[in-house]
């Protein structure tokens, strides 16, 4: 009986009227059902998550957008349970869109079931959106942008957005985000080595994180280390210069710190209109990538052009096809597909 009635309710909320206006009254079950539509594949679903991003986007852009990396045991979630938590004693409404362990080959089987981010995800004024890291088509990257402007429309006012590892992930994070914080380890060996230098370059601010207990000396020494080595890249487009500073996700110390560098970062931008710039820019990407995803997806929609893909990308990595003729030979494929849906 009871699952009956939960049923009714549920595919009454689901019509994208309904959950529309659950978002502006800041209903998190309706922006949890809206973020599943964007991330559905299904043509009716698009429809649905066209009509409800298009009534969110007048109502979003207030939210800062905050990228967060690291290598894995950097403390990602820590910080993120840690700085979510200040940020809500501050009178803020926290949304996370954090990496799924569970579906990450590495990491989900050694951490198992680990509960991550268990106080933050209790609060009122948070919510916590896991995200799939396994998509193959980089359709991560645009549903997270289109999950920001969701969460923005529910009244969220800080957007972090956990990314793993250090490589390729950061960029499609970096164009999303208003800054990008990358999390890092003191007295992991040479503090410079196990980084790569364009990932720092990417970044808005250092933060070392677990500067407590016998580490605290060296988080201080990797700060210095950092802020020389940032003095020697090239000056940022947005003329902010960034900064270093360390902190204890575990025990709470220093997030005001961290806070802090965003604010100021904010500001200056705000400023010196860089603000609004980057995020038209990330607006024009954004747009490239919707085509270029979107054609991945139809093409790929059918099992026997993702293989011929595979096939042909073997031959082209081994050089025995030329790029540009590969793609031409599976044009003709995506044009089928397209046919086949009509
Ligand atoms: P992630 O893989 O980057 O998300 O890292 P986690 O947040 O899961 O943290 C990895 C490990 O580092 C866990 O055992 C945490 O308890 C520990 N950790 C995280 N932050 C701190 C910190 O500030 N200080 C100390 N001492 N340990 C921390």
């Amino acid at each position: 009986m009871q699952n009956k009635n939960f049923r009714k309710k549920k595919s009454k909320v689901s019509s994208p009227r309904e959950l529309i206006k659950g978002i502006f009254a800041g209903n998190k079950i309706a922006l949890s059902k809206a973020i599943t539509l964007c991330e559905s594949s299904r043509k009716e679903d698009r429809k649905d998550a066209n009509q409800i991003l298009n009534a969110c986007l007048s109502r979003s852009g207030e939210g800062i957008r905050i990228g967060i990396s690291g290598v894995p045991g950097v403390g990602k979630s820590t910080f993120i349970e840690s700085f979510g938590n200040y940020l809500i004693d501050q009178g803020k409404k926290v949304a996370v869109l954090a990496v799924d362990p569970s579906s990450e080959k590495s990491k989900g089987s050694i951490l198992g079931d680990k509960t991550r981010m268990e106080l933050l995800s209790r609060k009122e004024d948070a919510y916590i959106r896991p995200t799939a890291t396994g998509g193959a088509l980089g359709g991560v990257a645009l549903n997270s942008k289109e999950s920001i402007i969701l969460c923005e429309a529910a009244g969220f006012e800080v957007i972090l957005i956990e990314t793993v590892g250090v490589g390729k992930s950061e960029t499609g994070e970096r164009q999303m985000c208003d800054f990008f914080l990358l999390l890092m380890l003191a007295g992991a060996g040479d503090e410079l080595q196990g980084i790569k230098r364009g990932i720092m370059e990417m970044a808005d601010g250092l933060v070392i994180n677990k500067a407590d207990g016998e580490n605290v000396d060296a988080a201080k020494k990797a700060k210095r280390n950092y802020q020389n080595a940032l003095h020697l890249f090239p000056p940022n487009a947005s003329q902010w210069t960034p900064e270093v500073a360390s902190c204890s996700a575990l025990k709470n110390k220093n997030m005001e710190g961290v806070w802090q560098m965003v604010s100021s970062h904010e500001e200056l931008l705000k400023q010196n209109g860089y603000w609004v710039k980057q995020r038209e820019e990330q607006n024009q990407k954004w747009f490239a990538k919707s085509i270029r995803s979107l054609v991945e997806l139809r093409l790929f929609a059918d099992q026997s052009n993702a293989q011929l893909y595979q096939e042909m990308e073997k031959r082209v990595i081994k050089g025995e096809l030329a790029a540009y003729e590969a793609a031409e030979k599976l044009l003709p494929h995506l044009l089928d597909a397209l046919q086949a849906r009509r």
